[in-house]
């Protein structure tokens, strides 16, 4: 029996359709989690209604903030093919949002914090620490990978993740 080569083991596998042929790069699925940032100006328009309908796309709506006439956000899941959801970016900025990536920013509040501790021994990374003198703890966005773990182990919740 022939033996098994390193590439016969390994194969550089293709995504295929169901029958056998491969995916191209533009239609596989893609889902992504997105902010759109509105203007005063455009908050009122079905936006959101036109780029599904006319891109083929899935959303699902995570958060918003939106008023009238006023700046709002929308955090979405968008989902559809490569090509559709480069095309629906695309349409977005068109009519004059701004687009950006889902991006999670950890915060301790100050107010709530009563600097027990135990969220260092939780932090991988050193951002939270006593700081020499004070016994109180302070936060350090810089050190800070976004694992959440201090979320959790706060006892008064003042670890907060902001996602806008
Ligand atoms: S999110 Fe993770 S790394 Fe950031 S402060 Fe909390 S425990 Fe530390
Ligand atoms: S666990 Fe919460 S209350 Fe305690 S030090 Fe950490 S952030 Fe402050």
């Amino acid at each position: 029996m022939k033996a098994l080569t390193k590439k016969d083991r390994s194969p550089n596998i293709a995504p295929t359709n169901s029958d056998g042929s491969e995916i191209m790069a533009e239609e596989q699925i893609v889902s992504r989690k997105i902010v759109i940032h509105y203007t005063a100006d455009n908050v009122d328009q079905p936006i959101i209604c036109q780029l599904v309908k006319t891109h083929d796309l899935v959303f699902n709506i995570l958060k918003a903030r939106i008023f009238p006439k006023r700046e709002g956000i929308i955090v979405l899941e968008l989902s559809g093919n490569q090509r559709n959801f480069d095309n629906g970016i695309r349409f977005l900025k068109d009519k004059g949002l701004k687009v950006e990536p889902l991006s999670k920013s950890v915060n301790q509040n100050s107010d709530k914090c009563v600097h027990c501790g135990a969220c260092t021994a939780f932090c991988p990374t050193d951002a939270l620490s006593f700081e020499p003198g004070t016994r109180k703890v302070v936060f350090d966005p810089e050190k800070c990978n976004g694992c959440e773990l201090c979320v959790s182990a706060c006892p008064v919740r003042a670890m907060e993740v902001n996602i806008f």
